[in-house]
């Protein structure tokens, strides 16, 4: 029963139709009163498993979150969907608080955001009493925990939430998988024993793909060039770099900004505002960027250069996509990122763990085996399936014999005496005539010029996996000198074969993007296409309404949309993240935007010249093919389309006035019941109603949605009379 419940209020306020898996088990354990720590991947939908009980739960839902800057955003969020929020914190002023105070008292709250400075404060405890709190809910839960990375020592006075209010359920939230501090997390919050829920940290939503880093910032550009209207951080080292990318990336005609420590509290907060309102839709950043947005249409995440270890890769590439749409993430590569990474780390504090992690986050790099495999891996989950949607996997890689190549390189390394770095072995392979090397007397070396045949960006490429398979390695602690290991003897001397991978040109590279570019302009993102006009729409609304465009509708809500092409609200209100409020507020709006866009479309179709132009709407495609007198089911194999969004077509352009028998679309009796349900049930009853009506009063029939859309067409030159 209560999963009915909380069904239908994710459907009635967030327009989504299933909950994502753990998010219901999650709110069953709370409205039976029980405590739970969450871990679930940022963008796993956390807030979900404390909003659908604090809006079906009699009471408040409390939300504990040190993230003041989140708190106005997901407060103007939920109020968009219908939901009764507020927060309470240091920024407000004393009469905006008192407001907000009185609300609470008066039991008008579903949920009250507060920091923990405020939640702690004296009296409030006795404030929250004054009413019912239904449960408390403590985001960012691992800031509890000194093991934790973002400890905060104001969190660790929360362990006296659970004494004061013993009753209510405590659900701590956090995205962070360190097992030791999940567990100090539960003690130090008085609920050892909670039940805890371990979400999959998968987001196959999110592509992943490493590059050689040369000539990164055109690299960058194309990659932006590729990617019209879509916003995305680059996340660089330094400040330097940061300001220096977007001083290129503006030269190339890019809104782009810098972000970093360095800049005054109002320059960052400007820079933030304007990127969450799409206003900015680059951000060139360092590390602390991101941690205050929730912004869910980050299309893209590039790493300059590589981060320290593979957590905090995972957390800053988990800032795409978080609407669940497909995104793409990069990461530049090199050895001397490597280096110079691992001279950073070398001098702090508890140095061993960092190198580990700095190395694991290397093998990533370099890995030849699908890359998402390695991370799930690393976050405990066991993944045997390759993943399908990371570079590795689009390419696998070619292994040859690389015998001879490697006899050269480690030869090479022999004659120089090991006294070598990467960059002058490859000159002396390669015949360079650089001053540095004639100096030192390399041109007598035996194997001067034995690798001209090869450009020395693929010996890099080849001497990074000759230390890889352990061949070589470099000291570290004698200038970066190449050395040779054991195993390089039995290359050299015994004769043991050595198998690389054949390495991807630039070249290679280019010609695969240029042909995906491609691709990507037949896709109905190009300018010109229905999902840029409901985003014109989407960004003149939240510009009235004051609230971020994503707000409004995620991106992922818009690909819908723009895909099925709703024209009633029925239609309109099976598009996943179109709930009720949104609905009656935004509906007719977006419904307006397709009518005339496909109007547009229709009439640009009749006077082109010849052929079928590419772009006829998909339901007048749909529409035509039906004439021909092939099947419903037939089309919607043939296009890739559910059988439901195919009836949906045809319901359509006969509502534009198309020539088509409708009626042979809908079955024996279906008309007849759907009218006796609307004349049964009181007005606007919406969809739901009158199915669960024909379903009760005629057991017999099967009547579904796509024939309700199909019955209202068919209404609309056929009106009902009704009685009144
Ligand atoms: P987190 O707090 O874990 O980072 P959020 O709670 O912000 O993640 O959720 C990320 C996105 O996923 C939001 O856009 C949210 O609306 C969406 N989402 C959450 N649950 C569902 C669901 N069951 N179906 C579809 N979308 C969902
Ligand atoms: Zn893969």
């Amino acid at each position: 029963m209560t999963a009915e419940l909380a069904r239908s209020a994710l459907k009635k306020f967030f327009g989504y139709d299933d909950f994502r898996p753990q998010q219901l088990d999650i709110v069953e354990h709370v409205f039976a009163g029980n405590d739970g720590i969450v871990l679930m991947p940022t963008g796993g939908g956390k807030s979900m498993c404390f909003q659908i009980p604090a809006v079906t739960m009699p009471g408040t839902a409390v939300v504990v979150s040190p993230l003041i800057s989140l708190m106005k955003d997901q407060v103007d969020g939920l109020r968009a969907v219908g939901i009764r929020a507020a927060y309470l914190n240091s920024s407000q002023r004393g009469e905006e608080s008192h407001g907000v105070e009185q609300a609470y008292e008066n039991g008008e709250l579903h949920l009250l955001y507060v920091s923990p400075e405020k939640l702690l404060s004296p009296g409030f405890f006795t404030f929250l009493k004054r009413r019912r709190v239904c449960l408390f809910a403590i985001d960012e839960a691992h800031c509890i925990s000194a093991w934790g990375h973002d400890f905060r020592p104001e969190y660790t006075m929360l362990r006296q939430l659970k004494s004061a209010f013993p009753a209510v359920p405590v659900l701590a939230l956090t995205a962070t998988a360190d097992r030791l501090t999940r567990k100090d997390m539960a003690e130090q919050l008085g609920i050892p024993d909670a039940r805890q829920f371990v979400a999959s940290f998968n987001r196959p939503n999110l592509s992943l793909e490493v590059r050689p880093g040369q000539k990164r910032r055109e690299q960058i550009v194309r990659f932006i060039r590729e990617r019209p209207g879509q916003a995305g951080i680059v996340y660089c080292l330094s400040r330097k770099q940061t300001e220096q990318l977007a001083d290129k990336l503006r030269e190339s005609g890019y809104n782009a900004e810098a972000y970093h420590a360095g800049l005054s509290p109002d320059r960052r907060g400007k820079v933030q505002s304007d990127f969450i309102n799409d206003k900015t839709l680059i951000v060139c950043a360092t590390i602390a960027f991101g941690m205050g947005i929730d912004k869910s249409n980050v299309r893209w995440v590039i790493h300059y250069t590589m981060p320290k270890n593979l957590e905090n890769y995972y957390q800053e590439i988990g800032r795409a996509g978080r609407d669940g749409s497909k995104s793409d993430t990069l990461l530049f590569y090199s050895y001397n990122d490597y280096t110079t990474l691992k001279d950073m780390i070398s001098g702090g504090g508890n140095a061993d763990i960092q190198l580990a992690k700095l190395d694991r986050m290397k093998e990533y790099a370099e890995s030849l085996a699908c890359r998402r495999r390695i991370l799930l891996n690393y976050f405990s989950e066991d993944h045997s399936d390759d993943c399908g949607n990371c570079d590795v996997c689009a390419n696998p890689p070619q292994r040859f014999d690389g015998t001879v190549l490697a006899q050269k390189a480690l030869s090479a390394v022999a004659r120089l005496r090991q006294s070598v770095g990467i960059t002058t072995a490859i000159d002396v392979l390669r015949g360079s005539s650089k001053q540095d090397i004639l100096k030192n007397g390399y041109d007598r070396v035996k194997t001067y010029g034995a690798g001209r045949d090869m450009s020395s960006y693929d010996w890099t490429q080849y001497f990074g996996q000759l230390i890889s398979l352990g061949y070589l390695y470099v000291a570290h602690e004698d200038y970066n000198k190449l050395r040779l290991a054991p195993a390089a003897r039995r290359v050299l001397y015994d004769g043991e074969k050595v198998e690389l991978v054949k390495f991807q040109t630039i070249r290679d590279r280019k010609q695969q993007e240029q042909s995906k570019t491609a691709k990507r302009a037949a896709a109905p993102r190009s300018r010109g296409s229905l999902f840029e006009t409901l985003r014109e729409v989407r960004r003149e609304l939240a510009r009235e309404a004051a609230i971020p465009p994503y707000l409004i509708f995620s991106d992922k809500t818009l690909e819908e949309m723009a895909a099925a092409a709703p024209t009633t609200e029925l239609a309109m209100a099976r598009i996943s993240g179109v709930g009720e409020v949104k609905l009656a507020r935004f509906g007719a709006h977006f419904i307006q935007a397709i009518r005339n866009f496909s109007d547009e479309s229709v009439s640009a179709t009749a006077t082109a010249a010849s052929g079928e132009p590419d772009d006829t709407p998909t339901h007048l495609l749909t529409y035509r093919r039906y004439l021909k007198g092939e099947s419903v089911r037939d089309i919607a194999r043939d296009r890739g389309l559910q059988v439901t969004t195919t009836y949906g077509h045809l319901a359509r352009a006969y509502r534009e006035g198309h020539d088509l028998e409708i009626e042979d679309l809908i079955p024996g009796q279906t008309i007849d019941w759907v009218d006796e349900a609307v004349r049964a049930l009181p007005d606007d009853q919406g969809r739901k109603a009158i199915l669960a009506y024909i379903a009760e009063h005629h057991q017999d029939g099967i009547v579904k949605y796509h024939h309700l859309d199909l019955v209202e067409a068919y209404r609309t030159r056929h009106p009902l009379i009704t009685a009144s």
